[in-house]
């Protein structure tokens, strides 16, 4: 039988920045709050090499911002809890968080941050050589293609910037994009264009991941010309955003087309009792 846990009036599910921000303010109102998250807190943040537009931060690294974010909120009182959350649901007034390690929380408040998940090319040979040349993390597995050429696929803030952070490691980094600009901010651009080992393939989508037992190329295709080619690569990296984690409740939700969470502005979702943040919540 699983075990109900009830001393916490606030759960908070997912442990990226807005789930943080949200337990600090929590914990330092004096409510008694737990945070559940599966993996390290920080979230996407830190899977970023560097941040430079945190305010009061010029420069930090992601995972050291991460840090500070949580020893901030712990220094109130937030308890940070390792599980992975399976089911949430209502009972009269009442939250219910079930976890996979068989824990239930009963709440009267439950948060919900869980972000999103890395969106996926769909392309054949992808999924089959995913750990094998294919990852969606720069920052967890750049390491691996010391001195090999990489691919990164997209034109957002994410691939612009992680294909800048992967030049420490390949010897040249393509930016596969599949418009003729990006739409990643102008700063960002600007530095990672003026970086020597970086090539951009404009108007070209990927088509096939191909290797037997490792990543050896890509097929790829001028969207504009039809020519397509194998370009040879060591690592493949798609950073095409995210999908919001918001089946994380069985509750059926307010959600907008592209199924972000909708809230008001006091966070609010449809459900009484339920608060949604971060990346999950819609911003339209
Ligand atoms: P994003 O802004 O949604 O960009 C996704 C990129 O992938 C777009 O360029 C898009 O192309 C491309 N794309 C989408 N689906 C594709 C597909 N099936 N095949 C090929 N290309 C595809 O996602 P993101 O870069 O992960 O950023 C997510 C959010 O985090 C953004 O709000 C971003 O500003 C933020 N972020 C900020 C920082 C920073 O401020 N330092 C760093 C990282 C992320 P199109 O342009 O043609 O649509």
């Amino acid at each position: 039988m699983s075990e109900t846990i009830d001393k916490y009036e606030i759960v908070i599910v997912g442990g990226g920045p807005g789930g943080m921000t949200a337990g600090l303010y929590c914990a330092r109102a004096n409510r008694p709050t737990a945070l559940l998250e599966k993996y390290l807190p920080g979230g996407q943040i830190a899977n970023t090499d560097v941040v430079d537009d945190y305010p009061g931060f010029e420069m930090v690294g992601g995972q050291e911002l991460a840090e500070k974010m949580a020893n901030h909120a712990r220094k109130f009182g937030l308890e940070f809890l390792t599980d992975e959350v399976t089911d949430i649901w209502c009972e009269g007034d009442d939250q219910m968080v079930s976890t996979a390690s068989g824990k239930t929380y009963r709440a009267k408040v439950v948060i919900l941050s869980p972000g999103g998940t890395a969106n996926k090319l769909g392309v054949p040979g992808e999924d089959e050589l995913y750990g094998r040349g294919v990852t969606y993390c720069a920052l967890c597995d750049g390491a691996f293609f010391k001195g090999q050429v990489i691919a990164v696929v997209g034109g957002g803030d994410a691939a612009v910037e992680e294909a800048a952070f992967l030049t420490k490691y390949g010897s040249k980094v393509y930016i596969i994009h599949r418009r003729d600009e990006f739409r990643a901010q102008k700063v960002v651009q600007a530095r990672t264009l003026a970086n020597p080992k970086i090539e951009v393939i404009w108007d070209t989508v990927v088509e096939k991941v191909n290797g037997e037992k490792k990543l050896e190329s890509v097929t790829i295709r001028n969207v504009k010309t039809g020519e397509t080619r194998d370009l040879e690569i060591g690592g493949l990296f798609p950073l095409i955003g995210f999908t919001p984690n918001s089946d994380i409740t069985r509750e059926k939700m307010e959600k907008d087309g592209g199924g972000h969470i909708i809230t008001n502005d006091r966070m609010e979702t449809s459900i009484p009792g339920i608060y949604a943040c971060g990346d999950v919540r819609s911003q339209l």
